[in-house]
């Protein structure tokens, strides 16, 4: 059975990928280094330790020039990790997350590469397992007190949770969920800029859901608060994660209902209806927003 998910999801676990959540880190990763073959997804922030692709190993894709290291134990890389998460099973092969001090020595032959430059440089399923670990290993260190009673929090033996010894409180990986949509008219879109965007870069609208809302208020409310529009006929177009650091992206899109374009001063520099066959640069083709790009362009 294949996942459901948005046409090349890139970050769609491949169905070789067997998610684990139920041991303790510290077993876990002392079961993986029985096996010979463990991936080790080092990590420093956003940041992973990759290899260069040997031209022996024939890589799939000729783009694909870095892969994860694979070694019997962490200490066989040189690495002195400050926490583990085993992740699940590759094709039966034991993958670990693990963070190591930024001030630790790299491994022979080995660099850290900011995540999201790696996609299409690796492996589809390694990229996508990467960016699992980023965000377990980014909860596990930032939970290691309580956030009630600050006493230094346990991790569960049945769960990726982290539990207080003290009050009890428990503590799970969490997400940012957050709503992206294209809105159109006719044969147009609406696009905006924001301040951060690289120069000339316009982008759907998007923004992170408040506590108490719908995914449908949000994106009405995002609409208006940004762009000052009302919209109409929402719909739900697919989701991503978005490890950057911790988001879901959830997409919609939605016709132009009544108002004139009017953009937030501080949020939105410049917004403005664009005819499908004649777009200004947009997000590469790892985002959601993208997907709804090229998906309006060509069935819209
Ligand atoms: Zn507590």
């Amino acid at each position: 059975m294949s996942p459901l998910n948005l046409p090349q999801n890139p970050f769609a676990i491949s169905a070789t990928f067997l998610p684990a959540t139920s041991l303790p880190a510290t077993s876990q990763t002392q079961t993986a280094e029985l096996n010979p073959v463990t991936w080790w997804f080092v990590c420093q922030g956003s940041n992973l330790l990759v290899l260069p692709t040997e031209k022996k190993q024939a890589a799939a894709k000729a783009t694909e020039s870095w892969v994860v290291p694979q070694a019997v134990n962490a200490e066989a890389l040189g690495l002195k990790p400050l926490r583990s998460q085993f992740l699940g099973h590759l094709s039966g092969q034991p993958c670990v997350a693990v963070e190591v001090a930024a001030e630790s020595g790299l491994p022979a032959g080995m660099d850290f590469q900011y995540l999201r430059s790696l996609h299409g440089q690796l492996r589809e399923d390694l990229f996508a397992i990467a960016a699992r670990a980023v965000q377990i290993i980014e909860w596990d260190r930032t939970h290691q007190f309580c956030g009630h009673c600050a006493t230094p929090t346990m991790q569960l033996p049945t769960e990726r949770a982290k539990r207080c010894p003290n009050c009890n409180f428990r503590q799970y990986p969490q997400l940012s969920p957050a709503v992206i949509m294209l809105i159109y008219k006719g044969d147009e879109l609406l696009l905006a800029r924001a301040p951060r965007f690289r120069a000339g870069m316009y982008s759907v609208l998007a923004g992170f859901v408040e506590p108490g809302e719908s995914l449908e208020e949000t994106v009405a409310r995002e609409v208006r608060e940004e762009v000052g529009v009302e919209i109409k006929n929402i719909r739900y177009f697919g989701s991503q994660p978005w490890p950057f650091p911790k988001s879901l992206m959830i997409g919609f899109i939605a016709e132009y209902a009544s108002g004139v374009i009017t953009p937030d001063p501080v949020e939105i520099e410049e917004a403005s209806w664009f005819q499908k066959d004649s777009l200004p640069p947009v997000p590469g083709e790892l985002s959601i927003a993208r997907k709804l790009i090229d998906w309006f362009v060509t069935h819209g």
